[in-house]
Order: C-alpha cells, then sequence, then structure tokens
C-alpha cells in the first residue's frame, strides 16, 4: 500500500529540493524510495508544500538526485549527476574556469509534481464543482500551470525574465511572445507558479538572451 507524506516548509525553492532529496536518501536507507506528487509554493509566509509518495523498493538510478550550478559569469544553469561531480565546469569558462560556479546538492533535481497525479486533482476538482464551470477560476489556473511545470524535459529552477533582460542589455519582450519564440526553437517552457515574470524551461541563459535580443530587434553580436 502506498503511504503519503505532506512536508512543510518556510524557506526558498532551493531547499525544497534539499528537503526533497533528504526524505529521497533516508526513504533509500530504509528500502523505500520516494517520488513528489504535487508541491504548492504560498507566498502569504512563504511555505512550500510537498506531498511525497513513499514506495517500496529501490529506484533503479538516481539520475534525479544529483547537483545544480549556477554560473556567474553567463548566468547559465546545469545538472550533474554524481558520478559527473569530477568534470562539474560551465561551457563559457575561459579564463574564468570553474571559480564563476555556484554549485548546489545533492538535491531532488526532477520533477516536483507527477503529471499523473495532476490531472487526477484536475478530474476531482471538475467532479466537484470546484473548476470546470466557464470562469477561469484561480484553482483552475493553479492546476493547469503545475500540469505545464510537470514536463520532464523542464530543467529544475527557472529562469528569471528580468535576468534575461539585464544580461542581453534590453528592455523584457513579454513573458508569452519569449516563451512562444522559445516554443518555435525546440524547447520546452512553462511559466512557474511561484515567480510570477521566471520560466521554467530546457533552454540555455545564452540562447534566451539572443532570442530575446531578437524579439527586440538587437543585433545578438552588438554589445
Ligand atoms: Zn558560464
Amino acid at each position: 500500500m502506498d503511504c503519503f507524506m505532506l512536508l512543510l516548509l518556510m524557506a526558498t525553492l532551493q531547499a525544497v529540493t534539499i528537503l526533497t532529496s533528504g526524505a529521497v536518501r533516508e526513504a533509500s536507507v530504509l528500502g523505500y524510495y520516494i517520488t513528489p506528487l504535487f508541491s504548492y509554493y504560498s507566498y502569504h509566509g512563504p511555505v512550500f508544500r510537498v506531498m511525497l509518495r513513499v514506495n517500496r523498493g529501490k529506484l533503479l538510478e538516481n539520475r534525479h538526485y544529483g547537483f545544480i550550478t549556477y554560473c556567474n559569469n553567463c548566468g547559465n544553469s546545469q545538472e550533474f549527476s554524481w558520478a559527473e561531480l569530477g568534470q562539474i565546469s560551465c561551457s563559457c569558462s575561459g579564463s574564468h574556469g570553474s571559480r564563476s560556479l555556484v554549485i548546489s546538492g545533492p538535491l531532488w533535481t526532477g520533477p516536483l509534481h507527477s503529471a499523473a497525479y495532476i490531472s487526477k486533482m484536475i478530474n476531482l476538482a471538475e467532479e466537484w464543482g470546484w473548476i470546470g464551470n466557464g470562469a477561469e477560476t484561480d484553482l483552475e489556473k493553479l492546476l493547469k500551470q503545475m500540469l505545464d511545470e510537470s514536463d520532464p524535459r523542464l530543467k529544475s529552477g527557472y529562469i528569471k525574465m528580468d535576468e534575461v533582460a539585464s544580461r542581453a542589455k534590453i528592455n523584457s519582450p513579454p513573458l508569452r511572445t519569449m516563451m512562444s519564440a522559445m516554443q518555435k526553437e525546440g524547447y520546452a517552457t512553462s511559466r512557474s507558479h511561484i515567480a510570477s515574470n521566471a520560466i521554467k524551461t530546457d533552454c540555455p541563459m545564452s540562447v534566451c538572451i539572443r532570442i530575446s535580443k531578437e524579439l527586440q530587434g538587437v543585433d545578438s553580436f552588438s554589445v
């Protein structure tokens, strides 16, 4: 039988991934594995809630348990597994080497929602008449956003549009326009229910900067 765990904490997105990774580690020692069903950020607090499912057995691989880097030089974020720990670097490196990298982990790098579980929540909310009555309620918007966020192609965390605009030295293009331009180039995108002016994506920062400049009619090669 499945067992569920609801964890609460007051902290940042990174803290929720550390908390989840702590639960992954503890469960593994006891012969279980855990998977997140959904997580919810409430800015009243702020509080993060994570619902985890505890399953008997062991995960065959630890692909969602690793390290995340952020490069202060180029703004790119990357994920590294335990096996890649000795090879952490950023493609922009050059003379900066790894000194510009901030490494976080070990932490949970996988999705913070299960798409199947969110779909069940949507169906139940419809059945109870909480959503689907024509007028799109806040709950409906939130559940749809969570479903988008559970796309397994999306990387951990999000890219803030303010940072893209600041690095590109332009005014930020509208979020929707930016997301559709990124999708046209084959990248996965979703809004984030945690930060309003941010995008969850698998698109590197350098490409985000180039796309945003193109949208604003600025030559990518000019400084
Ligand atoms: Zn870099």
